[in-house]
């Protein structure tokens, strides 16, 4: 019967106030009850202090608050935090707090597993999946901003979406979940500390474009030559490079946003100089940033991470053609919470 119920957090407050008034109700408590489910991130129908018991009984038969369970939590020597999430239906997914001086961020999942198949990504690896709701979402920034504070003192400052899943596979409920995170009901966030991570899925950037999408973007690049690319993120032979290039030439001309490639720099696989030339090649159409990710190994050695040689030429490359370069050093490597190790171990 419990399951018949619908989950409450799927409402919008419009819905909430119609159903008050179909109960002969005001629907000004719809917006008490709204304001109660996401501002104040209630657990419970119990919680809600100002709404009369006989009203919290009413909403108890007809709804439940599926809420996340922060099933284990590990703090690494760093200071990073590592959330294993257990969703209402018993299925698990990660969540990290990153501490640096200057900001904390929160790095969460979009799906229980991934459907892609990047070769080094311990997500990749998991076979269940399925999309998270937006309110699952949604409680993992609530959760780790209250970690936030708790440890460090300060509100959540950024959140990446770089945790399990491909966020725009999942691409509604990720909108939803931003809406209600930079919502002034839901957290206040404002849209431009909040960065999407992606594949590359060409299609979805385009409609990120068309929808005016206020956060900022992020593509994992790893190899702007397809033959590479390919080898290591098979999905690229669907979507090759020139789709993508053209997807974010889109991107750019209706945002003006600046564009972040992520990109791992890996012995014996990206480390000439060719690579980098390719990639100073594919992105020079805009403004953009490389953010070079320290790899976090997942097996026993296929992939290594590149000499500092390597990087250095990557560096003096990238700088010479006026593309900014920042490297990424890898946290929470002690907990399993780094880039692409998250797969629920625990
Ligand atoms: N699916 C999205 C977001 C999740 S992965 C995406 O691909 O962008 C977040 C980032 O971690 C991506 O840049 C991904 O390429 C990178 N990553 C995955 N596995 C990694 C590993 N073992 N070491 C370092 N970075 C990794």
């Amino acid at each position: 019967m419990a399951d018949k119920k619908k989950d409450i957090r799927a409402l919008t407050k419009e819905q909430l106030r119609e159903f008050f008034v179909a109960q002969g109700d005001k629907a000004f408590r719809g917006n008490q009850v709204y304001e109660w489910l996401w501002g104040k991130g209630a657990h419970s129908f119990e919680d809600m202090t100002n709404v009369s018991k006989a009203t919290r009984e009413m909403l108890e038969n007809h709804f439940v608050i599926n809420h996340i369970k922060v099933d284990t939590m590990q703090r690494s020597s760093d200071g990073t935090v590592k959330n294993a999430v257990q969703l209402h239906d018993g299925l698990v997914v990660e969540s990290v707090l990153i501490p640096t001086k200057s900001r904390t961020t929160a790095c969460v999942s979009s799906q229980v597993g991934c459907s892609l198949d990047c070769r080094f990504c311990a997500t990749a690896r998991l076979k269940r999946m399925r999309n998270l709701n937006p309110d699952e979402i949604y409680d993992q920034v609530v959760a780790i901003d209250n970690e936030s504070r708790l440890y460090h003192d300060r509100p959540l400052s950024n959140i990446v979406f770089m945790g399990m899943g491909e966020p725009l596979m999942n691409y509604n409920n990720v909108l939803k979940a931003i809406d209600k995170i930079t919502d002034d009901e839901g957290l206040g966030m404002s849209p431009r500390r909040i960065t999407v991570s992606t594949s590359g899925v060409p299609k979805m950037i385009r409609k990120m474009a068309d929808d005016e999408v206020k956060f900022k973007l992020a593509v994992s690049l790893h190899s702007a030559i397809d033959e590479v690319r390919t080898s290591i993120m098979p999905f690229n032979a669907t979507f090759p490079l020139a789709d993508l290039r053209s997807a974010l030439e889109y991107w750019y001309s209706k945002t003006k946003s600046r564009i972040t490639y992520e990109y791992v720099v890996w012995k014996g696989i990206n480390d000439k100089r060719k690579d980098v030339d390719a990639l100073v090649q594919f992105c020079k159409f805009a403004p953009s940033k490389v953010n070079l990710i320290e790899y976090n190994p997942i097996d026993d050695g296929e992939f290594q991470q590149a000499n500092s040689e390597a990087i250095d030429m990557y560096v003096k490359v990238l700088e010479a053609n006026n593309i900014t370069v920042t490297i990424r050093r890898s946290r929470g490597k002690d907990i399993d919470a780094a880039c692409g190790q998250l797969a629920n171990k625990s």
